[in-house]
């Protein structure tokens, strides 16, 4: 307990939303982060507790606050099971932005700097050198914060196959045609940096399944990091410019091969309420924002086989955020000769979060172990998941035990299946 406190702010806000909260504790088997450490303080009902504290004015925003608000994997699980309706969500990121207002996360704004900042592309750059080295791989076994940090690279490697990517036949056309309903694709920052190839196979799927893109240009990181961290102006900033973006692009669909960005986009009305027109225009954008899975599984059929066994694990932004987890069993169930479930904890964190596994590596890997283990057990040859977090995080648990089974993005599977039909998956990542 503090003395004399600043008020909370934001979290002041959003008091109708904390005074939701009956204290019911249903919400606690579905945290992973309670589940891990059995702290009270780590479950949601705890850490709205905190929150109501610090807004009657008896705790500070740093402390215990700060300590597990910090350690929120942001999953939102707990919404999904919360019978009162409280949104979690929105309170986490008014508690980080009166967090940020005081001391804040210098470690997480270090990095979100390093990966969504004007330097960014240099620092993508030397990435690519690191991972195309072997350096990553070789060190992803490192003991400490080191090791997990370049096992995340390593993680970043394409998949090993025996087949290979479709190739131009499968490529979108260049301009709109008016059978060809039209797409703009978010490209993002470490989706950019780091999975290029994973667009390159969004655009030649989409292109199979009857639509076109339309280049939105002017766009940039989507801002969820920055939200999560509590930088709000920052993330408002960057809102509004993928919102005129998008208006230019003139397209019908916003299309998102992360997850995490998609959730974010579906948050701008929340981001811009405080004006009318922003909100409005926000929504349209959020109504028109999918999944790159929801289109190709509403599109034309696709004549695409791979004889491969996979598991999904749906990103929590796919589950809680979009809100639409059936979208890529939906479209990976049109490729022939493809096994395919849910893992069963589809729906639990892996750990990942953002930056989290690099912030607290030590509970980010606790709350991983049991989806390895599950994986291992399973006999899969991959494991696909729609979000580069996820595909780090799991990959880079996967390689730390030497696992035979890689990690792929769902959109290369349905492009593997439309390249060289037959064909199998061999097994982890080659790099
Ligand atoms: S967002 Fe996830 S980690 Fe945070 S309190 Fe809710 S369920 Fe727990
Ligand atoms: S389930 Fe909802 S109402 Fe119950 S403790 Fe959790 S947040 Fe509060």
């Amino acid at each position: 307990m503090t003395a004399a406190l600043g008020r909370p702010t934001r979290l002041l806000d959003g008091r109708s939303d904390l005074a939701a909260c009956v204290h019911c504790g249903l919400c606690l088997p579905a945290c992973p982060t309670y589940q891990a450490t059995r702290d009270e303080n780590d479950s949601p009902r705890g850490r709205i507790h905190l929150m109501r504290l610090a807004v009657e004015g008896r705790l500070s925003t740093d402390g215990a606050f700060a300590h597990h608000i910090d350690r929120c994997l942001g999953c939102r699980a707990c919404e999904a099971a919360c019978p009162a309706g409280v949104r979690f969500g929105s309170l986490l990121e008014r508690a980080r932005e009166d967090r940020a207002a005081g001391e804040g996360n210098a470690g997480a704004r270090w990095l979100i700097g390093a990966f969504t900042g004007r330097a960014s592309p240099v620092a993508y750059a030397m990435l690519r050198v690191l991972r195309g080295s072997g350096a990553a791989a070789a060190g992803a076994r490192l003991p400490g914060r080191i090791g997990h940090a370049l096992a995340w690279l390593a993680a970043t490697s394409p998949l090993s196959t025996s087949a290979s990517p479709s190739t131009s036949p499968f490529a979108p056309p260049e301009k709109e045609t008016d059978s060809a309903p039209a797409y703009a694709l978010l490209e993002g920052c470490i989706m950019k940096g780091l999975f290029q190839r994973v667009h390159d196979a969004t655009r030649r799927v989409l292109g199979a399944a009857g639509y076109s893109e339309r280049p939105a240009a002017g766009q940039g990181c989507c801002g969820a990091l920055h939200a999560h961290a509590g930088l709000a102006d920052a993330a408002r900033r960057l809102a509004r410019r993928n919102i005129e973006a998008f208006e230019r692009s003139g397209a019908r669909w916003f299309v998102v091969d992360a997850a995490g960005c998609g959730a974010a986009i579906k948050e701008y009305p929340d981001w811009l309420a405080s004006s009318a027109e922003w909100r409005e225009r926000a929504e349209d954008m959020a109504s028109a924002t999918c999944d790159v899975t929801r289109l190709v599984a509403n599109g034309s059929d696709l004549n695409a086989e791979l004889r491969a066994a996979v598991a999904h694990d749906a990103p929590c932004h796919l589950s809680f955020g979009l809100r639409d987890d059936e979208a890529p069993l939906e479209a990976l169930s049109a490729v022939r000769g493809l096994a395919i479930e849910n893992l069963p904890s589809s729906r639990r964190c892996c750990g990942g979060a953002g930056l989290y596994a690099l912030v607290h590596p030590e509970l980010s890997g606790r709350i991983l172990e049991a989806k390895l283990q599950e994986i291992e057990e399973g006999e899969y040859d991959t494991v696909v998941t729609g979000n580069p977090g996820c595909m780090m995080q799991i990959g880079a648990g996967l390689r730390r035990r030497r696992s035979r089974v890689g990690v792929a993005h769902p959109v290369e599977i349905l492009d593997l299946g439309l390249g060289r039909a037959g064909r199998g998956i061999r097994g982890a990542a080659s790099t």
